[in-house]
C-alpha cells in the first residue's frame, strides 16, 4: 500500500500503471549510468537507487520496499528519518546551521555533557567521521605520552582484522594488508598482533610503544568477538605499562550491542574511545571521548576541526542519544532482539550446517560466517526485498536499526532459508 503512494507521488495521473514500473526503471538506469560517470569509483553499488526511508524500510526509487538490515553499517540506529531526528535537525537547521570552534556552541555543550554523563569519560572532542576520530586519538595518545611518560613514545599496537577507518594514519592502524596495498609507505609506529593472543600483545610492547587500540568486537573484520578476560587482561597489561587503551567503538557504541559502549559489557574502561557513525542516528559526526589527565594533552593549536561539533550534527546527535537512553527501552530491546536473532541465525545453521560455519556477534551486531562467498546471498536478499551486508568475503553481516522486531527477523529467516534452499 505504501509502495503505490510513494508511486502516485511521483508520476503523472494519466500513466497508465502497467507502464509505470517500465519507466521508472529506464529513469533509474539513466541515474545509474551518470552515478558511474561521474562519480569515483569506489564502491561495488548495488543496482539501485535508494531514495526514501522510513523505520525498517527503505525504497528505491522504482517503488519497490526494501526491508533495511544493514541501516547504513550502524548508523541509522533509531531506523530511517526518526520524527525526534528530523524534528531537532529542522529546528536548528532555522537556528544555527553553522558557527566556528572561535565561539562557544550550545548544541555541542549539550550533547559532549549527554556523552559524558553516560561514559567513563570527562571530555570530548568532535569530528565529522570515524575515520578523523581515530586520526584524533591517535594523536591524543602519542601527545599524552610524550608529555606524560617518555618522548620516545608513540609506538600503537592494534589487532590483526581490525578496521579503523581510510584516512592515512587509520588505514595505517588498520591490521589488514589488503588495506594499504597501493598507498605505501605507510605513517610508522603501528605493529599488530593477532586479536586474542595475549601473549603476542605482551610480545609486542616495547620502549616506544605508548598505547593499544582495539574495537571491542572487529566488524569489519567479520564480527570477531574478544575471548573471556581478553580486554581485562589487555587493560592489564596496558595498566603495567602505562600504555593508553583506545577503544575504537565506531561500530559498536550507540548502543549496538545492547549496552550504550561495548566496553560496558567487559567490566574494564579505556583512556580514549573513537565514536561516530551511529552516534548522529545518520548523520555524520565523530567524537574523541577521554579521561580528564588524558584530554589535557590537548590544547588550543594543537588539534581542530572547522566543521567539528557543527550544531545541526550535534542536534541530532543529542536527540539519537536522548531517544535511546530514555528508560533504557531501547538498549533492553536491543539485548532481547539480538539474542532472538542469533537464536534465529543458529536454526538456520542447524540446518544448513554445510554451508554455515558460525554465527558471531553481540547485540544487533551479528555475523554468519559461511563456506561461500556471500556476495550472490547478498543480491538474492535484495530481489527478495532484504537489505543485507557482506564483509571479509564470507561473512553476512547484520546491523539493523535497533528498533527492528521479531516479525522483521522471521521475515528475513524465512528468505534466507529460501535462498539456501535453492
Ligand atoms: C566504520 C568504521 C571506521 C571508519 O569510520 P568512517 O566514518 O567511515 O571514517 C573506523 N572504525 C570502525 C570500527 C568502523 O566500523
Amino acid at each position: 500500500m505504501k509502495q503505490s503512494s510513494l508511486l502516485a507521488e511521483k508520476l503523472p495521473a494519466f500513466c497508465n500503471p502497467c507502464d509505470l514500473w517500465y519507466i521508472l526503471r529506464q529513469m533509474d538506469k539513466k541515474l545509474i549510468d551518470e552515478s558511474k560517470k561521474y562519480l569515483m569509483n569506489t564502491y561495488n553499488r548495488a543496482p539501485i537507487v535508494l531514495r526514501k526511508g522510513r523505520g525498517m524500510k527503505v525504497w528505491d526509487s522504482t517503488g519497490k520496499e526494501y526491508i533495511d538490515f544493514v541501516g547504513g553499517i550502524a548508523v541509522n540506529c533509531l531506523g530511517h528519518c526518526h520524527p525526534k531526528v528530523v524534528i531537532a535537525l529542522q529546528k536548528q537547521a532555522q537556528r544555527l546551521i553553522h558557527a566556528s570552534n572561535l565561539y562557544h556552541i550550545e548544541p555541542q555543550i549539550r550533547l559532549a555533557k549527554l556523552l559524558v554523563e553516560n561514559s567513563f569519560a570527562d571530555k570530548v572532542f568532535f569530528c565529522n567521521s570515524g575515520a578523523e576520530a581515530i586520526e584524533g586519538s591517535i594523536k591524543l595518545a602519542r601527545k599524552y605520552a610524550k608529555d606524560h611518560v617518555s618522548p620516545g613514545k608513540y609506538g600503537i599496537i592494534t589487532a590483526q582484522g581490525s578496521f579503523h577507518g581510510r584516512t592515512l594514519a587509520a588505514l595505517s592502524a588498520t591490521g589488514q594488508e589488503k588495506f594499504h596495498k597501493g598507498f605505501e609507505p605507510l605513517v610508522p609506529g603501528f605493529t599488530y598482533v593477532p586479536f586474542n593472543d595475549i601473549d603476542a600483545l605482551k610480545k609486542a610492547v616495547n620502549d616506544s610503544t605508548c598505547a593499544v587500540m582495539l574495537e571491542p568486537i572487529q566488524g569489519e573484520g567479520g564480527v570477531r568477538e574478544p575471548s573471556e578476560n581478553y580486554l581485562q587482561q589487555v587493560r592489564q597489561i596496558c595498566d603495567e605499562n602505562r600504555l593508553l587503551l583506545i577503544l575504537d567503538e565506531i561500530q559498536t557504541g550507540m548502543g549496538r550491542t545492547g549496552k550504550l559502549f561495548a566496553y560496558e559489557h567487559s567490566g574494564i574502561q579505556p583512556d580514549i574511545m573513537a565514536l561516530a557513525k551511529g552516534l548522529g542516528g545518520g548523520f555524520p559526526i565523530g567524537a574523541i571521548l577521554a579521561k580528564e589527565h588524558v584530554a589535557s594533552s590537548f590544547q588550543p593549536g594543537t588539534h581542530a576541526s572547522t566543521f567539528g561539533g557543527n550544531p545541526l550534527a550535534c542536534a541530532a546527535a543529542t536527540a539519537t542519544m536522548e531517544t535511546l537512553l530514555e528508560d533504557g527501552f531501547l538498549l533492553d530491546h536491543c539485548r532481547r532482539i539480538g539474542t532472538y536473532f542469533k537464536d534465529c541465525l543458529e536454526k538456520l545453521k542447524k540446518e544448513y550446517a554445510s554451508y554455515i560455519i558460525e554465527i558471531r556477534g553481540k547485540g544487533l551486531m551479528l555475523g554468519m560466517e559461511m563456506t561461500k562467498a556471500g556476495d550472490p546471498i547478498v543480491e538474492s536478499c535484495m530481489k527478495m526485498g532484504f537489505l543485507v551486508n557482506c564483509t571479509s568475503g564470507n561473512v553476512l553481516r547484520f546491523t539493523p536499526p535497533l528498533i527492528v522486531t521479531e516479525k522483521e527477523i522471521d521475515h528475513l529467516i524465512d528468505t534466507l532459508e529460501e535462498i539456501f534452499g535453492r
